[in-house]
């Protein structure tokens, strides 16, 4: 006991447990880094090892020492495991069972046959000697991995010392045995000294220097993540600045971040964007679709109305996506599509408009006459139907020319626009011939509309035609109501049969299908 009261082995010990400490923190610290495990778990192993051999000391018990020695070797060479792991290359297991294995079976021998403990110690400083020689090797010749150069030499110098002393101190065991040389205390022993003094304290150079390794590799990578930062931030910053969108970051709902191109598109500059809710790009009327956009956290090419602060509104088509798993986070763009919607109008207009006197065609027609008769069906509504011919239209424009002709249908329909309500159609079914749609109106209210239409037409100062050509028209009006077969075609033929009847009674009437009625004489003008 007394031997520990000025002990080289306590000291040791208390280094070892320091670096254990430490080791423990390196491995908390610089996780996922591969090899500090390794290193705390070896520190941890050699320390349990010197606690088994101080008790063998303290007690004689052979058991403890027998655990002494193959503690302290599996630490050693699991600290060892951890150079290889932390150099990316394969395990070598086979190291902690061979050097353990080896251990083991000579301290048993020495126990069973009460051999010779310089011996003995001489077996175990070989096999601790060389058991570094292979990661030694490998931190020297590893030339590639320039960054953690020096730290590398320095362990490989550390753990060179370390075994050069250790077998050293194997050497005297051997030659102690062989001298047969009696007990020597510790602290007179030349062969106690050399452990205490120059391994012990290059195993803790050793550690200082894989904590270094550790350290320069992960401050190489966090350079080369921040290098990479910085390049994907400019790549991104370039990307963004070359699109012709708006590109915006959102954070709940406000812009954090946004793009030259959403500058030009809604003339307000960085300082303004940043900090404005997202909904201050958007005009009024696109306010409860872009809410609805938002709160489902994303959306991807649809139509809405911004703001431009000087131009006004424009069309806009945005794409909303969030970014990352987070919610409060998402990227919009913006792409102005006014051209597309001025040419999908143009395209529009060509598709269902009569060019000449801008009422509904017959394929437009076709398409609203289902739809109203479906809504009247289910809203129980009634609806009135005319087909309308100018009376002696090709007199017109044999008299004053094709292009009064014109002037003639032009004004026709403009005073049949005048007349009827938004709800009502109107469409050109070809030449001098037009519908109107009337809904929620009965047989009665249409006579009284195209009477309207036809005093209103024969007021009027039509380009080219003297005052005293007075234009009239011919109507055959059919009457529909809900029950009534939902058929735009059975309505035709039975307004064209009333039109047929009007003409055939002498023009200049309506003539509700199934009940005629003359209005004023017909061939009044001629
Ligand atoms: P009715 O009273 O029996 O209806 O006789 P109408 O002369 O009005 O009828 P008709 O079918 O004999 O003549 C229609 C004329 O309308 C023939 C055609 O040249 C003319 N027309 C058709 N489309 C246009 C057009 O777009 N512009 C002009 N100016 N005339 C057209
Ligand atoms: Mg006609
Ligand atoms: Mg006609």
């Amino acid at each position: 006991m007394s031997q520990l009261y000025f002990s080289p082995m306590l000291l040791g010990l208390c280094l070892l447990v320091a670096v254990a400490i430490a080791a423990t923190a390196l491995w908390r610290m610089s996780r996922p880094y591969a090899g500090p495990g390794f290193w705390m778990a070896g520190c941890w192993s050699l320390i349990g090892g010197i606690v088994f051999f101080i008790g063998f000391m303290v007690t004689g018990n052979p058991v403890l020492n027998v655990l002494g020695n193959a503690g302290q070797l599996a630490g050693e060479a699991i600290f060892l495991l951890g150079i290889f792991r932390f150099m990316g290359r394969p395990l070598p297991w086979w190291i902690v069972a061979a050097s353990v294995g080896t251990m083991v079976a000579f301290n048993i021998h020495y126990w069973v046959y009460s051999g010779n403990s310089d011996f003995l110690m001489g077996v175990y400083s070989t096999i601790a000697g060389l058991l570094p020689m292979q990661a030694i090797w490998l931190l020297i010749k590893a030339r590639n991995d320039t960054v953690t150069r020096p730290a590398r030499l320095l362990v490989g110098l550390s753990l060179l010392v370390y075994s050069v002393v250790t077998l050293m101190r194997g050497a005297l065991g051997y030659l102690d045995w062989w001298q047969g040389k009696p007990y020597q205390m510790p602290y007179e022993s030349f062969s106690y000294l050399l452990p205490y003094n120059f391994a012990i304290p290059a195993l803790v150079m050793g550690f200082i220097g894989v904590t270094l390794m550790t350290m320069q590799r992960i401050l190489a990578q966090s350079e080369r993540h921040a290098v990479e930062a910085r390049q994907s931030a400019e790549r991104f910053e370039r990307l963004m600045s070359a699109s012709t969108s708006g590109v915006a970051i959102l954070r709940d709902k406000v812009i954090t971040d946004a793009n030259t191109g959403l500058e030009q598109l809604t003339g307000l500059n960085r300082d303004q964007l940043l900090g404005l809710p997202v909904s201050g790009l958007f005009s009024a009327s696109s306010q409860v679709r872009l809410r609805g956009y938002l709160n489902q956290g994303g959306v991807r090419q649809q139509d809405l109305l911004a703001v431009h602060r000087d131009n006004g509104p424009f069309d806009c088509e945005i794409t909303l996506s969030p970014i990352g798993n987070g919610e409060s986070q998402s990227i919009l763009e913006l792409r102005d599509i006014s051209h597309h919607k001025a040419l999908e109008n143009q395209l529009n207009q060509l598709a269902t408009r009569d060019s000449l006197t801008g009422t509904l065609n017959r394929r437009a027609f076709d398409t609203g006459i289902r739809s109203e008769m479906e809504r009247c069906q289910r809203y129980g509504h009634n609806l009135s139907f005319a087909v309308i011919d100018l009376d002696h239209f090709k007199r017109i424009n044999d008299q004053y020319g094709h292009g009064t002709g014109d002037q003639v249908l032009v004004a026709f329909a403009e005073c049949c626009r005048k007349n009827l309500r938004s709800t009502d159609l109107l469409a050109r079914f070809g030449g001098e011939e037009f519908v109107i749609l009337m809904v929620e109106t009965d047989t009665a209210a249409a006579f009284q509309l195209l009477e309207r239409i036809r005093d209103a037409l024969a007021g009027l100062d039509i380009p080219g035609l003297p005052a005293t050509h007075t234009v009239r028209f011919s109507a055959g009006l059919v009457h529909w109501q809900p029950g009534d077969p939902a058929d735009p075609e059975r309505l035709m033929r039975l307004a064209d049969q009333a039109l047929y009847s009007a003409k055939r009674s002498g023009r200049d009437q309506i003539v509700a299908e199934g009940q005629p009625r003359r209005q004023q004489p017909a061939e009044a003008d001629e």
